[in-house]
């Protein structure tokens, strides 16, 4: 399929402005964003704010508004689309989403309306390898799109002021405030200025500086074939990562599909990648593949009801984390990627950061200091499993490895579940300890001792002691809550 062929069944499905969307990250791949045109000048010390916190970017981020409405804060939204109109279905582990209740964004009954799905379990299977079923894991799909419709409504009526398709174009930071520069759809410029910028632009953020990217395509589809043979979709089960095939076009690309309303599935085609290899692919020439080859995953007259695509930022722990340019901005979500580099669940480190990083953004108010950074949570764990994702994004380029990397991870996850579903569940759910992560790696290269030249081959001696010494820490800041 070609590219044009693909853009033509995204805009059947979902009409020209999704189409804008897709076209909009994919020049942020090719041409990095800046914050290249800043208002006139920086606030004065004295200058009076229009807000305490500008929210730049109201996609899942949005959840930030309701919560530092409540705390006090004044608080403005700005995003250059409509402010929580994603259209995606995101899936998260219960346990992760009755903080949605805990915050007190949406009631208990709210939240059981936006489940479309529960699965008995997930599993994880490498094209030429076993199935690896586990429990507790992505078990819960939500309605994205409502679950942020209900934010907003929430926000207002807590004073959120909204500004719908308001582009940021620059800041200048003064000392105790920063001013934005904005223009809106028709092309009108404006400025605001707000004590604390909250960046959550996502991957298009241009501090989303991670070194990590993993480039995701597919939707809503219906038409496929349900049953429990593996080109068949089962209802009651959610499929965390399956491979169809080795390396191609020197990328192992990866499915994901997950039922949600009856009829309907969630179906993702995804590679992780090196951010530097900027320009190189497309979300559209990603497209052209899920197309063509949907029929290896699953059999049927597949239908794309709702196109959902995007580029999530992964950091490796192995280089320069983001940081925000300026003490007056605080980074967020994607543009932060203090989520799991391994498994790119946005959504869940999100729902376990919002309240903690609120509260921190409402201190450095109170104390006319800047935010601490990063003022989202990041667990330790992730020192470790950011070379794993660092290697699976850097596959072997000879073509008589292209098992190889399927074999490896048929390792890795055939001794997960060896461990047993708790130890499984908690690596996929960011909760494993840094003891049983070094099991975990310990017990996989006795499996394949191959491992040690590969960890080499692609991390070279630096990178490896940059990991080495990165899980030490972790394991040493275990129980004292580092982050
Ligand atoms: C296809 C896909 C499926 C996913 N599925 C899951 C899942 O099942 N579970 C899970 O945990 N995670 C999932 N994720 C990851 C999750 O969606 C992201 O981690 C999360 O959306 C990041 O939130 P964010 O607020 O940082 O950015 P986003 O949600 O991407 O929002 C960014 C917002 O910034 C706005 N914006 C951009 N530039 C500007 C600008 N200059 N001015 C103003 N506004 C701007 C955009 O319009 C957008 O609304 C998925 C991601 C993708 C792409």
């Amino acid at each position: 399929m070609t590219p044009d062929e693909a853009r033509a069944r995204v805009r059947e499905a979902a009409g020209p402005e999704l189409l804008e969307r897709l076209a909009h990250l994919d020049a942020t791949r090719s041409h990095p964003p800046a914050d290249d045109r800043p208002p006139a000048r920086a606030p004065g010390r004295d200058d009076p704010t229009d807000c305490d916190v500008a929210l730049v970017g109201a996609g899942l981020s949005l959840l930030y508004a309701p919560v530092l409405a409540a705390l006090g804060a004044r608080v403005h939204v700005f995003d250059r689309g409509r402010a929580g109109a994603t259209h995606r279905e995101w899936n998260a582990s219960a346990r992760e989403l009755d903080a949605l209740v805990a915050m007190g964004v949406i009631t208990a009954d709210e939240l059981a309306g936006l489940v479309v799905a529960r699965y008995r379990e997930g599993f994880c299977r490498w094209h030429g390898g076993g199935t690896y079923p586990v429990t507790g894991v992505l078990d819960r799909s939500v309605d994205a799109g409502a679950l942020l419709a209900l934010v907003r409504r929430r926000a207002e009526s807590l004073g959120v002021v909204f500004h719908d398709g308001w582009a940021l174009t620059g800041h200048a930071s003064g000392e105790r405030s920063i001013a934005l520069r904005f223009v809106d759809r028709g092309g009108a410029a404006s400025e605001v200025v707000a004590r604390v910028m909250i960046d959550a632009r996502g991957a298009a953020s241009p501090s989303a500086t991670a070194d990590l990217i993993c480039p995701t395509v597919g939707g809503v589809l219906t038409g496929l074939a349900e049953g429990d043979a593996a080109d068949e979709i089962d209802p009651a089960v959610g499929e965390i990562l399956v491979t169809t095939e080795g390396v191609e076009a020197g990328r192992q690309h990866i499915w994901e599909g997950f039922p949600g309303r009856a009829g309907e599935t969630t179906v993702y085609l995804f590679y992780y990648d090196k951010r530097e290899r900027v320009g190189d692919g497309s979300l559209v020439d990603l497209y052209a593949r899920f197309f063509a080859t949907l029929p290896r995953y699953k059999r049927g007259a597949a239908q794309l009801e709702r196109p959902t695509f995007g580029y999530i930022p992964g950091w490796s722990r192995l280089s320069a984390a983001p940081r925000p340019p300026s003490p007056r901005i605080v980074l967020v979500g994607d543009a932060a990627a203090r989520h799991s580099p391994l498994t790119y669940c946005g959504f869940g480190a999100t729902l376990r950061s919002v309240s903690a990083a609120s509260a921190r953004v409402m201190a450095a108010l109170d104390a006319e200091a800047p935010a601490p950074d990063p003022v989202v949570h990041d667990t330790p764990l992730h020192r470790g499993t950011g070379a794993l994702a660092h290697m699976i994004a850097s596959p072997p380029t000879d073509p008589t490895q292209a098992g190889a990397l399927n074999g490896l991870l048929d390792a890795a996850f055939g001794t997960l579940h060896t461990m047993g579903d708790e130890a499984y569940g908690r690596l996929l759910r960011d909760e494993m300890s840094g003891a049983e992560f070094m099991r975990f790696l310990h017990s996989t290269s006795r499996r394949r001792p191959e491992v040690y030249g590969w960890v080499f081959r692609v991390l070279g001696v630096g990178g490896v002691g940059r990991w080495g010494a990165g899980v030490l820490r972790a394991l040493g800041g275990e129980g004292r809550g580092v982050r």
